[in-house]
């Protein structure tokens, strides 16, 4: 691997530097060979690789989709470094020897760590716990379990996931989700949009309640929490009650939700529909506010890529996710450095640190200092683009931002010393 040698990067807002990389660790600058690769970083800002809690992969099962290669590829792009794989493959990643395959694939073709989640429950069916001490301790090493697409709804299986993860440092992420409240049908923010369109209502109680159970069973289990795709107001509330009394609670929330409303749903457009649903303009208000206070620890994407033929369909029967992982810093930036409310090093913590912290991954979220792994994202913070979906380094084109003039921030990734992304 060729040194390099990244000259005049702002490090996260602590004034400008060189960076200087060699066997996969930022480095002395006096002790490179004699010809590094140099980059000249003037004007950028320097980031810790960013880390995203929450990406669908899709492989194995559903490669027409997205593969690891894709989907890292598109990751790079977006400034990550490692990516949380969810368990909703096929098969499922519920047991040991199916997270190693998956890791081992991501060591394979992968341009940023894969990191595998594993299942709550035996093939997600919410009835009996997965392998979760096998996975913790395979070579994939599974802190994060989620059986993420669908919600663990039986409170006695959350209560044991809960009790069993935490003896080995694990956390449960739950897609919370009250399927009495909010079953398979429901597709839009229940409202008056709703009942104008006729599609059937995703109550904002259905998220609250779950949580507000769960928090609860953090408490008595003294075991830790991860809510996935924060979407309500009343969600972030009750996370901040939660956080006030000492629960260990974390969370995340999209970009999407930082900045789409239910109001694009008007047209019947299914690239906007995902789970859950888009929110009315109070609800972005407030995980805005919740991100900015910290009560939301982490932005996550949620990329879920799909193939067309499972996403052109009527609203009602289409499937629901949208990518996230190459425009996730852009609606960031736009949302949260442009509007005021972050500083470089607020961005740096909510998108790469505590994400990193969270999942218990030691390489990555460090400083950018001498003996750290080199992972660092290079970015412009005032390039702006229109978003091209037919640009994508992914397989699907669910992109709700195609046509959408946003930052065009990321210039470089580089993952443990090697340049995964570089803006041509
Ligand atoms: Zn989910």
């Amino acid at each position: 691997m060729t040194d390099l040698l990244i000259i005049g990067a702002d490090r996260a807002g602590e004034g400008p530097g060189d960076l200087a990389i060699r066997d996969g660790r930022f480095d002395d600058p006096a002790d490179l060979g004699p010809d590094p690769q140099r980059i000249d970083a003037a004007g950028l800002v320097a980031l810790p690789g960013l880390v995203d809690l929450h990406t669908h992969l899709r492989e194995p099962g559903r490669e027409d989709a997205e593969t690891v290669a894709t989907g890292t590829r598109a990751a790079a792009r977006g400034g990550f470094t490692a990516v949380l794989a969810m368990a909703n493959t096929d098969p499922v990643t519920d047991t040991a020897e199916a997270a190693e395959h998956l890791a081992d694939i991501g060591w394979r073709d992968g341009d940023a760590q894969v990191v595998p989640v594993g299942a709550v429950s035996k093939g997600l069916d919410g009835v009996e716990l997965a392998e979760l001490g096998l996975m913790a301790r395979s070579r994939a090493a599974v802190r994060v379990f989620s059986d993420d697409g669908h919600c663990v709804a039986d409170g006695r299986l959350m209560r044991r996931a809960l009790e069993y993860v935490r003896a080995f440092d694990g956390v449960v992420a739950q897609h919370a989700q009250d399927p009495k409240l909010a079953g398979p049908d429901a597709c839009c923010h229940e409202g008056e949009i709703s009942g104008k369109l006729g599609l059937p209502g995703w109550p904002a109680v259905a998220e609250a309640s779950i949580v507000a159970r769960d928090v609860q069973l953090a408490q008595l289990t003294r075991s830790r929490v991860h809510v996935c795709h924060v979407s309500t107001a009343e969600t972030v509330d009750v996370i901040r009650w939660a956080k006030q009394r000492g629960i260990d609670v974390t969370a995340e929330v999209t970009p999407h939700h930082l900045l789409l409303t239910t109001s694009e749903v008007l047209g019947y457009d299914p690239t906007y529909k995902v789970n859950p649903p888009l929110r009315p303009d109070e609800h972005v208000v407030a995980l805005r506010d919740g991100l900015s206070d910290g009560t939301i620890d982490a932005v996550g994407t949620d990329h879920a890529p799909h193939a067309r033929h499972d996403k052109e369909h009527a609203f009602a029967e289409a499937a629901s996710g949208m990518l996230g992982l190459e425009t996730a810093l852009a609606v960031v930036l736009e949302t949260m450095i442009n509007t005021g409310r972050f500083g470089w090093r607020e961005l740096a913590l909510r998108m790469s640190v505590v994400p990193a912290h969270i999942a218990r991954l030691p390489d990555q979220g460090r400083p950018l200092t001498v003996g750290e792994p080199a992972n660092v994202t290079l970015i412009d913070p005032n390039a702006r683009a229109l978003v091209d979906r037919d640009a994508s380094a992914s397989l699907a084109r669910n992109n709700p931002w195609h046509g959408r003039d946003l930052p065009d921030p990321v210039v470089s990734t580089i993952w443990a010393g090697r340049i995964t992304y570089s803006r041509p």
